[in-house]
């Protein structure tokens, strides 16, 4: 095993940092919330009385943005967060670390399959800050009894109309002010076009909608033909 040889904060990201190899390569982490726990098969890093958890970016889009240089990163200690797309929680675990138990995840999935082992590795496994909703992201409606007034909304669903779904959302959960995520992913929106095109027409939808777009970066060679858009509400 290749040994560490340091542990730093992100330059700009509170709660993201960067692990040092003496080969010397450079990973994303966040510290464990759930310390001798993993999510996902990630490497555990023990570094001056903390423990590390490496945070893949061939898994999740989230580091792939910060590898590639995403300039605004709304996501804090304590923030509260609407996640659209919750999957398996390997994203959610990450951010889960970095808000702490100051900070809440709502976490929407609609696959009851895949639900299920969100559940099992996330909130089984002792990670209070993450609230499961079983419900369909198209219908914010549905779960306006769990969800309270959040910082931030994150979508990552891979269906058509991300971006109307996210506004759709954020419209009822987001502060004023307050920040949206958008993934992109260009072959799933519509493969006739090339994903520029689709990226421009999506980025456009929020922007008709309200939203000041503050950064947005593509995620290669993470993923191809994905973008993250951040964005905020004007009002
Ligand atoms: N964000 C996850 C991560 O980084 O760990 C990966 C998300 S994966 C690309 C997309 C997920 O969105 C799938 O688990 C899928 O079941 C879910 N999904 C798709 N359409 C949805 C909808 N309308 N409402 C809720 N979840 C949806």
């Amino acid at each position: 095993l290749i040994q560490v040889v340091g542990v730093k904060e992100h330059e700009k990201f509170r709660g993201v940092y960067w692990v040092s190899f003496e080969d010397g390569t450079e990973r994303l982490a966040t510290i464990n919330l759930t310390p001798g726990k993993r999510v996902y098969g990630e490497q555990l890093i023990q570094w001056e009385g903390k423990e590390y958890r490496i945070w893949n970016p061939y898994r999740s889009k989230l580091a792939a943005a910060i590898m590639n240089g995403l300039k605004v990163m709304p996501i804090i200690e304590g923030s509260r967060i609407l996640y659209l797309g919750a999957a398996s929680g390997t994203t959610v675990s990450h951010v889960s670390d970095i808000v702490g138990n100051n900070g809440v995840i709502y976490s929407v999935e609609f696959s009851p399959r895949v639900f299920r082992e969100f559940v099992e590795k996330l909130v089984d496994q002792g990670r209070k800050n993450v609230i499961p909703i079983l419900a369909d992201a198209r219908y914010p409606e549905q779960y306006v009894h769990i969800v309270k007034t959040v910082d931030i909304a994150y979508i990552d669903i891979a269906q058509p109309f991300q971006a109307k779904i996210l506004a759709d959302n954020a419209d009822v959960y987001v502060k004023s002010h307050g920040y949206v995520m958008l993934v992109i992913k260009a072959m799933s929106i519509d493969v006739t076009k090339e994903p520029s095109e689709t990226f421009k027409r999506e980025i456009d939808v929020l922007k008709d909608r309200g939203y000041e777009i503050l950064d947005m970066v593509h995620l290669e060679p993470y993923d191809t033909a994905h973008a993250m858009v951040i964005g905020r509400k004007t009002s």
